[in-house]
């Protein structure tokens, strides 16, 4: 795996010989993307950066990754902590900014003795005289946003702001702002080290219902088959889950690529793949998803907080078997009007499971739905 290839500090060597102009140039040459689920040039956030006048700079390590079956994050820092410390330091240093914070996410409190003796150690190695601290998360899904994981570290409310500005503009205490994931760090020390650096491995989570759940690392445009059949189906699959945001689809061979699947209705997102076998019901699994979603609504606004537990009402409905025809129509009609009006990137991406499983499985919902007269 080329996640956990160490880089032993060769990686900040190496941008201490080239620069910050070196390391945006060759991060762009070896086309570095950000691993959150955006897929944005890491080089071209870092300029907007570099190019923003401004005394003070901030980074934001984020790892609040915090979508079910993801959980890729954690892995690194279990695995490659050291390779991602010198990303973290060779970025600090290339856009200037003295102060970093490593937003942790809450569930991950027991990494955090490790996290910080681990940043003690490496900062100690490279003889950096950055700061970095750990904050840790509380909990809340939307703090993997980039505007609501520096609206929390501020100490509010962690809840998406409206873009422009955006926190390479204005960002955290509304300076310049980097906000990178964590695999980003690790690619960006690889991408600086390794000649063979190769942009285009990918981590899978994968998990569901499959015996050997876990990270998979492969290149993107794999066939989704290949991953699937290495983490062992317990049953026969039925579904694809691309996260609870990315969507779902019946399970079939395709080919994995960043951001579409092929070309259609499922996004990759943060490349987390959960399986539901031919036991598993598209209904319940509708449930649990939306379930997630209208727990993490941060408030804000009113598709998405009332909207999702519209949607849950409706499928609570539905699975007692009390559901009509017109109820199906509103559980089409409200999922694509949260898409349409919610605010950031969670409620417009929280009813696309559902529609895909509408589309998909039809048959198992409209199969629930109450008899009408002559049917
Ligand atoms: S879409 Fe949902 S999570 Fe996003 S701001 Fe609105 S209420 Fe908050």
């Amino acid at each position: 795996m080329q996640i956990t290839k160490k880089t032993k500090l060769k990686g900040l060597k190496k941008t201490r010989e080239i620069g910050p102009l070196g390391v945006v140039e060759t991060l762009r040459k070896k086309k570095v993307t950000g691993r959150g689920g955006a897929g944005f040039l890491v080089a071209k956030k870092w300029k907007s950066v570099m190019d923003t006048k401004s005394d003070v700079k901030y980074l934001i390590c984020n790892g609040d990754e915090g979508e079910p079956g993801t959980f890729k994050d954690k892995f690194i820092i279990m695995n490659n902590s050291e390779t991602l410390i010198e990303g973290i330091i060779i970025a600090a240093e290339t856009i200037g900014a003295k102060t970093v914070y490593f937003y942790l996410r809450g569930e991950y409190v027991n990494l955090r003795k490790f996290l910080e003796n681990k940043i003690k150690k490496v900062l100690q190695k490279s003889n950096s005289n950055i700061e970095i601290i750990v904050v840790m998360g509380a909990g809340a899904y939307i703090c993997g946003e980039e505007t609501a994981i520096i609206k929390s570290i501020e100490g509010y409310r962690g809840q998406p702001s409206y873009k422009p500005p955006f926190p390479w503009q204005e960002g955290l205490w509304e300076k310049p702002t980097v906000v990178n994931n964590v695999e980003t760090f690790v690619h960006v020390a690889q991408a600086l080290c390794f000649k063979d650096y190769n942009p285009n491995l990918k981590l899978y989570s994968v998990s569901g219902s499959v015996k050997k759940p876990g990270i998979y690392e492969e290149l993107s445009g794999e066939k989704l088959s290949k991953i699937i059949s290495k983490a062992k189906p317990i049953n026969k699959p039925k579904a694809i889950y691309f996260g609870c945001f990315g969507g779902c689809k019946p399970y079939k061979e395709m080919k994995l690529i960043p951001k579409t699947i092929c070309g259609d209705d499922c996004v990759h997102g943060a490349a987390s793949l959960i399986v539901a076998d031919n036991k598993t019901s598209a209904i319940d699994m509708a449930y649990i998803i939306s379930k997630f979603f209208t727990h993490e609504s941060c408030g804000k606004c009113t598709p998405c907080r009332e909207g999702n537990i519209q949607i849950l009402l409706l499928l609570k409905k539905l699975r007692k078997g009390e559901a009509t025809k017109k109820d199906f129509e509103l559980l089409k009609e409200l999922s694509l009007h949260i898409q349409e009006t919610s605010l950031c990137g969670l409620g417009q991406t929280s009813t696309k499971h559902l529609l895909n499983a509408m589309k998909h499985f039809k048959k198992e919902f409209t199969d629930l739905l109450v008899k009408e007269k002559g049917e």
